[in-house]
């Protein structure tokens, strides 16, 4: 059967590698929409391409950039503007799968929108729900929306745990492993990376990414926002949660057994296979993602991380183990502390020092709905651009 999807933010590198395992069974996929933000060429290429029913940008210039272009191109899809058309996308009775890939806390509402209408929604936007956990996992069985991983971490943990897993029904599982590649500036000094720049930190050595989940990378902060994130999917507390440090990045995460086993997902490094995994679950489908070569890599390493050169996952535990909506304030200082920096605002160092001093001067609540979540996000925003300026070189 057919499957009818929506996909926010198709411009972005979830997007267009999402596009490329559709492209491979065109038979099995129709695009109902696609979003976009700032690339507007491109997504005015992709909707000439798939020929969507809508097309969703934020701004109403970039809408008149978007739909002149479509003209141009004799595309029949209609040009929506605004955060609410978003939701009205990713919610659209003829819509079944939404692929939630916008960056950010931009993405909260859309996702959420997507969730709360039963979707199966493939979940690349960790943002949203490492904001708003309580209320999102909430929405996911009210509405019995089927949520499926596509960080790579948390698709593997998903495809090692037991089908029955749930937090009554454990099935033996004793600790979830997540894998870290560790990032660029692994074995480094704090001190050294104090004037390390935006490029450097963009430079992953294994993953191809935007440039916010590269730095989060960078600093480990993704890491910490997956551990918070891998919370709420797998209904696990923080301390059954263990970091390790594996530099090839072919083991993408683990599941610990009660009694010694422990099952593990492997491939190479190329979101194509946890999105292809996702688009056909429980199916399987073809990713164009080359077969393993065991014998070629011949090894595999691992280490803990470094709490104290990379402060950032540490701060992320202590939001998780705070609840409330400690891990939306951490979110949003992140945000505003990783732009400061590709702004050349800040150093690489002070992404950890603006989120960690605005965690100690938050007063923390429990967020009863999506406006209290946003309304946490936006005073932390203001805390943290405070401590941008009062550090600002
Ligand atoms: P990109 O920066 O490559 O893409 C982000 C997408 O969101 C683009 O389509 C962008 O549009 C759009 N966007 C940006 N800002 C806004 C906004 N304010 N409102 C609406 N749309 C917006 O990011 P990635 O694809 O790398 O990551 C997307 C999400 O997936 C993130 O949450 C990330 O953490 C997660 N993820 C990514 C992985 C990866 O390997 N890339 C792995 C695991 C998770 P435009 O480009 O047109 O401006
Ligand atoms: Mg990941």
């Amino acid at each position: 059967m057919q499957q009818t999807i929506t996909l926010l933010g198709a411009t972005g590198t979830i997007g267009v590698n999402t596009l490329k395992v559709i492209d491979r069974h065109p038979e099995q996929f129709k695009i109902f929409a696609l979003s976009g933000h700032r690339q507007f060429h491109r997504l005015a290429q992709q909707c000439i391409r798939y020929q969507p029913s809508y097309a969703v940008v934020l701004d109403n210039k970039i809408g008149a950039q978007l739909s002149a272009l479509l003209v141009d191109g004799n595309c029949p899809t209609e040009v929506l503007v605004g955060a609410q058309a978003l939701c009205d996308v990713a919610s659209d009775p003829s819509v079944d799968s939404v692929m939630a890939a916008i960056v950010g806390s931009a993405g909260l509402r859309s996702t959420m929108a997507a969730v709360r209408s039963g979707k199966k929604v493939l979940l690349a936007n960790k943002e949203s729900l490492v904001m708003a956990g309580t209320l999102f996992m909430q929405a996911v069985v009210d509405s019995e929306a089927i949520l499926l991983p596509i960080d790579s971490e948390h698709n593997a943990i998903f495809q090692c745990l037991p089908t029955y897993y749930s937090s009554d029904h454990r099935g033996g599982v004793s600790k979830l492993l997540l894998s870290a590649s560790g990032g660029p500036f692994r074995g480094w000094e704090l001190a050294h990376m104090a004037s390390v720049t935006p490029e450097q930190a963009c430079a992953h050595p294994k993953w191809e990414m935007g440039q916010k989940i590269s730095v989060d990378s960078a600093t480990l902060m993704n890491k910490g926002l997956e551990v918070i994130e891998a919370g709420w999917l797998f209904a696990m507390s923080p301390e059954n949660i263990d970091v390790v440090v594996h530099p090839q990045s072919i083991i993408h995460s683990l599941v610990q057994y009660l009694d010694g086993s422990v099952l593990a997902q492997l491939g190479y490094p190329d979101m194509r296979t946890p999105i292809a995994h996702a688009l056909a679950w429980p199916e399987r489908i073809e990713s164009g993602v080359e077969n393993l070569d065991l014998v070629a890599l011949s090894q595999l390493d691992f280490e803990a991380p470094d709490q104290s050169n990379f402060p950032c996952l540490q701060i992320a535990y202590s939001a998780a183990k705070i609840g409330g909506d400690a891990p939306a304030v951490l979110n949003a200082a992140n945000e505003i502390a990783v732009q400061a920096f590709l702004d050349r605002r800040i150093g690489f160092t002070e992404i950890a020092s603006v989120v960690d001093n605005t965690l100690l001067a938050y007063k923390f609540n429990e967020p009863e709905s999506l406006a209290a979540v946003e309304e946490a996000d936006m005073i932390a925003r203001g805390m943290a651009m405070a401590r941008v300026k009062r550090i600002e070189r």
